[in-house]
């Protein structure tokens, strides 16, 4: 029996089956079925047109019906279906402008990128193969449909997708698909950043990043990429961290930082990350260098939050190669430090101000910041009428 997943999604195929066209589930749901891994989601591709799809369904959204997709929404869920395609016009090395709308299964899978990527799946369960993407998954190879050179130079991106497949896959790459990453990396200056990044973010969170590592290095592509160009030795240490695998993708990102000692928020704005993401890694960049100086304190570990503090630990152990134990560790610290988070303080700016009749003003901050290192080492309990106390007879100078 097929998982849930593609259970649910069987009565949209039929509909479109009943009023005369094909329909099957296509790409990475596929793939990762056969291999037994969590699927994502499925993409559904079919013989009937856009207009055709949208006369089918009573709901509908028009997502990117120029390249053939409509969302079908339905009570139990979202369906991105997408008509049968190939893709003719390719300029620049880039996506193709045109897109041309095709009755053919087989040629829609042909325009795919790898045999792994290229299978569909009917209802049943029926597999259709015509690149032999079953086998290349028993052996886990990657290797593109078609010459891998006229496919790299058709759109760029499909190297770095290869790549981040292997580091997510831990599949090995075939011979003449490998050489052509090589002859074609320089195709890659004609892909926007924000297209890379996508791609380099999957790969980082891909268990077997070191493979995708020595592949960037071996293929040259690491050259195409923000901020790396110069960085081949670093990306060799990097890929050599025993404890990289255990890596997430925040993680990885923060471990480029660690390595690269280079402006932090500069590396990663190249990179046109959001501004969130770029605010967080640089913040923990700071803790990690004063974790490696000073090791934690209850300070630091309070200053940075559980989430963050495991970041760098993580991070940390891996630069040293030490065992996973200490996070353990530090998670313990955290939960009991008598006080976790600003929030948690039961006395607020007005307590203060009704407690010695001043006016509001910068010293608010001060004096709750004091109170909270009092907290953290024990020298008042986080109880209101305890820091009022406190605050009167230890602490006398904050009363005017
Ligand atoms: P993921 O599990 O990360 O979503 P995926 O294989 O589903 O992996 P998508 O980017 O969702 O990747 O693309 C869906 C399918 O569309 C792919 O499996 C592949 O068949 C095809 N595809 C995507 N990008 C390209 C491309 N640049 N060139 C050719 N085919 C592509
Ligand atoms: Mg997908």
């Amino acid at each position: 029996m097929l998982p849930t997943i593609f259970q649910e999604a069987i009565p949209l195929i039929k509909r479109i089956e009943e009023a005369g066209f094909q329909a099957y589930f296509v790409g990475g749901s596929v793939r990762d079925y056969l291999l037994g891994r969590p699927i994502n989601d499925v993409d559904i591709a079919t013989s009937a047109f856009p207009d055709e799809i949208k006369s089918i369904f009573p709901r509908t959204a028009d997502i990117g019906i120029q390249h053939g997709t409509v969302l079908v929404i339905e009570p139990f869920g979202e369906y991105e279906i997408t008509t049968f395609r190939t893709e003719s016009e390719y300029r620049d090395f880039r996506r193709p402008d045109q897109v041309e709308f095709i009755r053919s299964l087989e040629g829609d899978l042909k325009r795919r990128d790898f045999t792994m990527n290229s299978l569909a799946m009917d209802a049943d369960g029926v597999m259709y193969d015509p690149f032999q993407g079953q086998a290349d998954i028993k052996q886990r190879i990657i290797r593109t449909v078609g010459a891998p050179s006229d496919r790299f130079s058709e759109d760029a991106l499909r190297m770095l997708r290869g790549i981040r497949f292997v580091s997510q896959l831990g599949f090995d790459m075939e011979p003449a698909t490998r050489n052509a990453l090589k002859l074609n990396e320089n195709l890659l200056t004609h892909i926007a950043v924000e297209r890379k990044t996508m791609e380099f973010e999957k790969m980082m969170g891909g268990e077997y990043k070191d493979l995708a590592i020595h592949l960037l290095l071996q293929s040259c592509l690491f050259k195409q990429l923000p901020g790396l160009a110069d960085k081949r030795n670093t990306m060799e240490k990097i890929a050599d961290f025993p404890l990289l695998k255990c890596l997430s993708k925040d993680q990885t990102w923060l471990l480029l930082l660690a390595c690269i000692e280079e402006r932090p928020a500069e590396f990663l704005k190249e990179w046109k990350l959001p501004s969130k993401m770029i605010k967080e890694r640089t913040k923990e960049k700071q803790i990690l260098s004063i974790r490696t100086k000073e090791g934690w304190t209850k300070e630091l570990l309070y200053q940075s939050g559980l989430q963050r503090a495991n970041n760098v630990e993580k991070v940390y152990n891996c630069l040293h190669s030490i065992s996973p134990s200490s996070i353990g560790k530090l998670k313990d610290e955290f939960e009991s430090l008598p006080i976790k988070s600003r929030e948690e303080l039961n006395v607020t700016g007005r307590d203060l101000m009704q407690w010695t009749g001043r006016k509001g003003g910068p010293w608010i901050k001060e004096v709750l910041g004091n109170i909270e290192m009092a907290i953290l080492h024990g020298e008042v309990r986080n109880e209101h009428e305890m820091i009022r106390r406190w605050i009167e007879t230890c602490s006398p100078s904050e009363k005017n």
